[in-house]
């Protein structure tokens, strides 16, 4: 009998009747492993009894609502991550610099800029038009654009010149500033007593074609016709279904690149990975990298076994597979569950529900509804008459509208939430992923978010980091010299494919950026002029054909102005739909922009005899050929003692009076060389094909 089936039997939860098998000491790996008949009757009578107290009891699973009391030391959601927390210091008022002081009329005009020092923000300071500064920096050898960054001193010099003394706020956020201190305002860590058990958060990993999206739509379709809820379901990164009564929330971009650009930037939101293994193909090099990808971020793994509907379905051979990559499966005796599936038919997705919802319970995922939201964006993208919106997933507190939001380096008040029914909600629980309107911009994929209660604080904060994002962006421009600009040169010898990429979502963004990045080449590099959400316009059409970029467009179509502009500037759009196909067209064409190699073949040499002036067409070498051929096509070399004279194609190749197409070793010929006749004899001509070769990457 399964673990599983003895705690539904006897009303207890899982990891209680775990905890009291380990109790009685019989060992246990997982939660669905078969007990025997001796340690089912022993838990029977010792259950059956009126329950001793215990330090670990907790609710039976079919009231999953009901919080938990929190006897075992509970951990918060995303607990994985969670730094030590901090009660933050009383905030002062925070205090804003002045961006520029009038001072009294003798003494000289002071601005004050702070972050980086930009062409156009120093040009509006200094009183001037931003191409009066480009002018003037040109003059002093520096080539700046307007949107670049401009040394500290080369600034100060320049309203110098203008009568105005310019300082910098070095360090305006330094460890006592109050944006600072609202950087780390961390809440306090949640009281065991308020936190609450919230769905599992699940993504889909595996090989490509083993049925990842088909088994996400056939979870997703199959409960929203259970569901009564009205709307019309909303692709919003996420879904949460449930199932006996209990949530489970699917992150809806299968695959690893996806998870793992989430992961770079810190949001660990799986806390369980489904490996997707097709049954009639086994293991593949993508499953075995995607099963790497989860084990680095230490999320639980179930594997489902699909396609179980085809005659050649081998679950055996997929568990083997398994067992031989460290990942024994839990029926035999190891840890993992597997779950053989068809997205197809259906069968086996209850059960694997089920496993999901056991793994959870066993993880214990808690998080507090109370205080302020905080979480991480799954996507986020430009839509029309909504402007920017996030997919947001709270991991801590409570989202309400009218919220204000601090993502990355944008701000704003929760105009509305939307959940995945496309229905308008009020508030935001713990694992529940939701549209949220009123950002001030489109924030990147895996970026945290957090509410503020002080708008200004939230205001300021993003302003900083606005200006750090620009810092990191821009290159400071240099002086350029002729020696620079050699050195460039010399250094270029390597090859560069530049791109412009425009996507549906900041998620497909990275995920294709960071394929790209994974071909490797010494030879040619890729570089990307502009990366973007949204459609194709008119204005990355000019920057292509002023960049010689090609555009690359994922999920997104051309705008009418960019179709006319493309004809004219004859730039190369190319628009898919598969990750993988970008990666294997963009792959061949940089193997397509290698010139061919080309290899010299010997092929035979001869030695001039005697030399046949011809009347003003130079001369004529008699030879015998004393090793291989020659081909009249063939290039020839002319060798006087050891040292080459001439390298060039023959003019004639003639046997007698009569030119032939090839002459053999030991047969005589004459020749004519192309520009060459001062022959001696004694000369060796050598002669050679050139071959050529395509070069790898
Ligand atoms: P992904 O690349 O992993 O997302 O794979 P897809 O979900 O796109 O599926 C790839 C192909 O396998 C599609 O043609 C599906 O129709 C097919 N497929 C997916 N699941 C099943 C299944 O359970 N049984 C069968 N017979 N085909 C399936």
């Amino acid at each position: 009998m399964r673990l599983y089936d003895l705690a539904k039997e006897l009303g207890v939860s899982n990891k209680d009747l775990m905890n009291r098998l380990q109790a009685a000491g019989i060992a246990i790996k997982s939660v669905s492993n078969s007990l025997d008949e001796q340690a089912v009757l022993r838990m029977r009578n010792e259950i059956g009894k009126p329950a001793a107290p215990t330090t670990t009891a907790t609710p039976p699973v079919s009231t999953p609502s009901e919080p938990t009391p929190p006897a075992t030391p509970a951990k918060e959601s995303q607990s994985k991550s969670a730094k030590p927390e901090v009660k933050p210091p009383e905030l002062p008022a925070p205090e804003k610099a002045p961006v520029s002081a009038s001072p009294p009329e003798d003494k000289p005009k002071v601005i004050i800029m702070r972050g980086a020092i930009i062409v156009r923000e120093l040009a509006e300071q200094l009183g001037l038009k931003p191409n009066q500064l480009i002018t003037e920096l040109m003059m002093m050898n520096i080539f700046a654009s307007i949107n670049e960054r401009v040394d500290l001193k080369v600034a100060q010099q320049l309203a110098e010149k203008h009568g105005i003394l310019l300082e910098h706020e070095k360090k305006l956020i330094d460890q006592k500033s109050p944006i600072k201190k609202a950087e780390d305002d961390e809440e306090e860590p949640a009281c065991p007593e308020d936190l609450e058990i919230r769905p599992p958060v699940v993504t889909f990993l595996g090989h490509i074609d083993h049925g990842k999206t088909s088994l996400l739509d056939r979870i997703r379709n199959t409960s929203v016709a259970k569901s009564e809820a009205g709307g019309i379901t909303q692709h919003i990164g996420a879904y949460t279904i449930e199932h006996h009564g209990r949530k489970i929330t699917f992150l809806d971009t299968p695959g690893h690149a996806a998870f793992t650009a989430m992961r770079a930037r810190g949001a660990n939101l799986t806390d369980i990975a489904i490996i997707v293994i097709a049954a009639d193909d086994g293991i593949m090099p993508q499953t075995e990298e995607a099963i790497k990808h989860a084990q680095a971020a230490q999320t639980t793994i179930i594997a489902a076994i699909n396609k179980m509907d085809l005659p050649a379905a081998n679950p055996d051979r997929v568990k083997k597979q398994l067992q031989a990559i460290g990942l024994p499966p839990e029926d035999w005796g190891g840890t993992v569950i597997c779950c053989p599936v068809s997205a197809q038919t259906g069968k086996g997705i209850d059960h694997l529900l089920e496993m999901i919802l056991l793994q959870s319970e066993m993880l214990e995922l808690k998080a507090t509804h109370k205080g302020r939201a905080e979480g991480y964006t799954i996507e986020a993208q430009m839509e029309p008459g909504m402007g920017p919106t996030a997919h947001l997933m709270v991991t801590r507190g409570t989202l309400h509208v009218g919220d204000v939001l601090v993502c990355g380096p944008f701000c704003g008040r929760v105009k509305a939430l939307i959940n995945d029914h496309g229905i308008k909600i009020r508030t935001a629980l713990p694992s529940t992923p939701v549209k949220c309107l009123g950002l001030s911009g489109v924030p990147q994929a895996g970026e945290k978010f957090k509410v503020y209660v002080n708008e200004k604080t939230a205001r300021e904060l993003v302003e900083n980091r606005g200006t750090e994002l620009r810092v990191q962006q821009l290159a400071i421009p240099k002086k350029a010299s002729l020696q620079d600009l050699f050195a460039e040169m010399s250094k270029s010898q390597q090859l560069e494919l530049r791109l412009i990429l425009k996507c549906d979502t900041q998620g497909s963004l990275e995920a294709i950026q960071k394929a790209l990045g994974e071909i490797k080449s010494d030879k040619v590099a890729i570089s990307f002029v502009l990366t973007g959400v949204g459609n194709i316009n008119e204005n990355d059409v000019l920057l292509a054909s002023a960049s010689a970029a090609i555009i690359i467009g994922f999920n997104i179509s051309k705008e009418n102005g960019a179709v006319q502009f493309e004809k004219r500037e004859g730039v190369e759009i190319r628009l898919y739909s598969i990750i993988y196909d970008i990666v294997d067209q963009i792959r061949e064409a940089m193997t397509g922009m290698l010139a061919p190699e080309l290899r010299e073949k010997f092929v035979g040499k001869a030695e001039v005899r005697q030399i046949f002036p011809i009347s003003k067409k130079g001369a004529v070498a008699g030879c015998l050929m004393i090793n291989g051929r020659v081909g009249s096509r063939c290039k020839a070399r002319v060798v006087r003692k050891g040292d080459t004279l001439y390298e060039g194609s023959l003019l004639s190749l003639r046997r007698f009076q009569d030119d032939v197409s090839e002459v053999r070793e030991g047969q005589e010929c004459g020749i004519r060389l192309d520009n060459y006749s001062a022959f001696e004899a004694g000369d060796s001509i050598e002669f050679f094909e050139v071959e050529k070769f395509a070069q790898k990457l």
